[in-house]
């Protein structure tokens, strides 16, 4: 089950930083936006079941990440591994206080290190699984150590103990795992939020995990790597193929399958008005001011005062300047701009992997 050789990586790292954004990028963005805080300190995770066996493990501290597990009657499958090894380390007294059934797998949902730098510290013997553009990213460690920083607090020593932990096995669109039991569908289906998102589905439940593919309740995408018309196909097609209860997300409040419903427009409307935008010569600030954040999205949080609602109001505000910053670039063929999708298809033919499912 061993799936990455190790001997394919030579000159794999040099192509990355040229076709993602590079690790400035956070600190380079459109008045308005706020980097999200992701600095885990002092963070707790609670343990909330939402079915049998099924529990959403959910940051006290967000939009410090939420995640989860499994339990099946061979063992566990936790869902995205945090940002260190303290933070694994309380995902796994959490399934202890559960459980004593050994953990089968970790599943990180994307490539970034709030979702796999705390890989290393679960127990050698469990499968660290993940979709394969994810796998191939996740190899350039140093690039996303300076991609972290500024959620951080700028402090390294946040993730000072990682080490990196490859995943053992890679998904290209589907796998299915059974716990003994309890059945796990992982769904890959497409670029969104990066490249290589997975959905972690437990059917007979209706939950899922998303990573960052949606963020949380109240919520809007976050275009961290621009293609929204990508984003909205797997929006899409998610929407079609599995009928969601329960949404534990990526780093905000539980949220449910209605979320979709918010999410398509936006994406469809984004589009349409920066098409408009670019058609009408504007540049790229009068896009911004072309395309405000609908009613519709944030009718939720109006007339509300408090300090804590304020701050996740700015959050998404900024989310929405840097989507629109990036559907610009994207569409009006900045050369310095590459595509999502660019950076798989780049890297695709040197690295040989082992797919299971
Ligand atoms: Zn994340």
């Amino acid at each position: 089950m061993k799936g990455i050789s190790k001997t394919a990586h030579a000159g794999f790292s040099p192509l990355i930083p040229a076709v993602l954004a590079p690790p400035e990028v956070l600190t380079q963005a459109p008045p308005g936006f706020i980097p999200p805080p992701l600095n885990p300190s002092g963070a707790r995770l609670e343990t909330k079941e939402l079915a049998p066996g099924v529990y959403g493990l959910l940051s006290s501290k967000p939009p410090v990440d939420n995640s989860g597990f499994v339990v099946g009657e061979h063992g566990v499958l936790v869902i995205d591994a945090h940002i260190n090894g303290a933070m694994a380390g309380l995902i796994q007294t959490a399934v202890r206080q559960v459980t004593s059934k050994p953990i089968l797998y970790v599943v990180n949902t994307n490539y970034h290190g709030d979702h796999t730098f705390g890989n290393y510290a679960f127990p050698q013997e469990t499968l660290i699984v993940a979709q394969q553009k994810t796998a191939e990213i996740m190899r350039d460690f140093e690039r996303e150590k300076q991609f972290l920083l500024p959620t951080v607090d700028n402090d390294p020593t946040v993730f000072g103990d990682v080490r990196l932990r490859l995943p053992d096995v890679v998904l290209d669109e589907y796998l299915e795992l059974d716990l003994g039991g309890r059945v796990v569908e992982l769904h890959h289906f497409g670029h969104g939020n990066t490249p290589g998102d997975t959905i972690v589905y437990v059917p007979e439940a209706r939950v899922a995990w998303t990573g960052n593919l949606i963020l949380g309740e109240g919520q809007i995408p976050f275009l961290i790597e621009g293609g929204a018309g990508a984003y909205l196909e797997t929006m899409a097609k998610f929407a079609h193929t599995l009928e969601v209860g329960t949404i534990v997300p990526g780093h905000l409040a539980l949220t449910s399958g209605a979320i979709l419903d918010r999410y398509l427009p936006y994406l469809s409307e984004l589009i349409e008005s920066v098409r408009k935008a670019i058609r009408a010569g504007q540049n790229l600030e009068e896009a911004i001011a072309g395309t405000p954040l609908g009613q519709q999205y944030t009718q939720d949080t109006a007339g509300s005062d408090s300090p804590l609602l304020a701050q996740f109001v700015a959050f998404r505000a900024g989310i929405h300047r840097w989507n629109v910053w990036r559907t610009y670039q994207g569409m009006k063929g900045d050369p310095t701009y590459r595509g999502p999708e660019a950076a798989y298809a780049a890297t695709h033919e040197k690295n040989a992997m082992f797919v299971l499912g």
